[in-house]
């Protein structure tokens, strides 16, 4: 018999999606994926040599469990340069990627009876690993009239003596929006009133558009960053998915915690890819420029064409390489006997008709949208638009 919690959560939707599509492509289907949640950029040259060095140098062994001290250098340097916050190496934890860093707050902060807040849509794993902790997960809706925006007195109304901690994500992943100072104001406002610890997932900060400045909760006030773990990494800043590294940072006895339970999980992260991080965040950063550029022709060039569709919005995004349109417009349409009931069988039916991967509102806690992830060439989204278009039109 497998424990019970093993009941509660479900396989990263996600990754399903993205599974199911590169199944069929194997299976020689011409499918076009916009599932994907990485960019499709190599990691840079000089980083990969990094890690080739360390290779050759014979840095192969059990690193200390947190991180390797010039990593954990390298990370407070970088908080101090973009987000003008100051921490020591006692704050610092590095681990297997951002989705691990996660996971490790989760076990270090919550449990049975802890209640977590998490505005939607939310990235897939925060319900997940709040339950897979025994705690209880607590929706907060955002609508897309409000640019997915929080709205302070409905945060405060689901604030209990339960409320352990919210979990935000900006830039967002599902919908590539992000919070300005004055909404990240109002909810530290609240966090500080009622002692709620924030979990700040700022792992797109660099992935932003239209010369946006990216804040930092945790930078608004001393109060504010005692109460916030920020959750950053290399994998989508450098194109590093596949290294697995994250780091988090914070107060002290938490980072303890997530130190011990690491040291007790996993070990140390990749000895190697910790080598090429340092790199990544002490090297050259023009390549994200040369990214950004990119990821913001596709963006503007997506945005019009899903707008163009007759029953289709989509919000401008402002950060990452998604897309969240409403197609709500199209529920209730029915292809030959079959009714298109909610975001899902859209997406399947957009797969199996239109040979097109895209993941449903539903997996990220909103119904009636779908996310594209624009992670992919021009040719392809160019290409894949003209199949989605013809597909919806067969709905009827
Ligand atoms: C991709 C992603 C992560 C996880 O990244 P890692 O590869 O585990 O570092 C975390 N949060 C969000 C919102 C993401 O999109």
């Amino acid at each position: 018999m497998l424990a019970n919690r093993n009941k509660k959560i479900k396989p990263s939707p996600t990754l399903a999606f993205d599974a199911k599509a590169k199944e069929m492509k194997a299976s020689g289907i011409d499918v076009i994926s916009f599932a994907v949640g990485e960019p499709d950029y190599d990691t840079p040259n000089h980083i990969k040599e990094a890690a080739i060095k360390a290779i050759n140098e014979g840095f192969t062994k059990y690193t200390p469990a947190a991180g390797i001290v010039e990593l954990k250098d390298a990370i407070i340097d970088k908080f101090k340069r973009d987000n003008n916050l100051t921490y020591d190496r006692t704050q610092i934890v590095v681990s297997c990627g951002a989705k691990h860093s996660l996971y490790n707050i989760a076990q270090a902060l919550y449990g049975p009876g802890d209640e977590v807040i998490i505005p939607a849509p939310y990235w897939v794993s925060y319900p997940d690993q709040v339950l897979l902790n025994d705690a209880t997960p607590v929706i907060l809706p955002t609508k897309a009239e409000d640019n997915f925006l929080i709205a302070p007195e409905a945060l405060e109304k689901l604030v209990t003596k339960k409320t352990k901690a919210i979990i935000l994500n900006y830039p967002s992943n599902p919908t590539g929006l992000t919070y300005d100072k004055k909404v990240l104001s109002d909810i530290a406002e609240i966090a500080v009133k009622h002692g709620i610890y924030i979990v700040s997932d700022e792992i797109y900060e660099k992935l932003v558009f239209d010369g946006l400045k990216h804040t930092s909760i945790a930078s608004i006030s001393e109060e504010v960053k005692k109460l916030t773990i920020v959750v950053n990494g290399p994998s989508k800043t450098y194109s590093m998915t596949g290294w697995r590294i994250g780091y988090a940072a914070g107060d002290v006895n938490i980072m303890k915690a997530m130190a011990n339970i690491q040291s007790q999980s996993t070990s140390n992260p990749c000895s190697i890819s910790q080598k090429a991080a340092v790199t990544a965040l002490n090297g050259p950063q023009d390549f994200i420029d040369v990214m950004v550029v990119e990821f913001d022709r596709r963006r503007r060039f997506l945005v019009d064409e899903l707008n163009s569709i007759e029953g289709m919005t989509c919000l401008k995004p402002q950060g990452a390489f998604y897309a969240f349109p409403d197609i709500k417009r199209f529920l209730g349409k029915s292809a030959g006997n079959k009714v298109i009931k909610d975001s899902s069988d859209l997406c399947n039916y957009l797969l199996e008709v239109g040979k097109v991967a895209l993941v449903p509102g539903s997996a990220f806690g909103t119904e009636g949208f779908i996310r594209m992830s624009y992670a992919t060439s021009m040719e392809k989204i160019i290409e894949g638009m003209k199949r989605i278009k013809s597909a919806l039109k067969e709905l009827k």
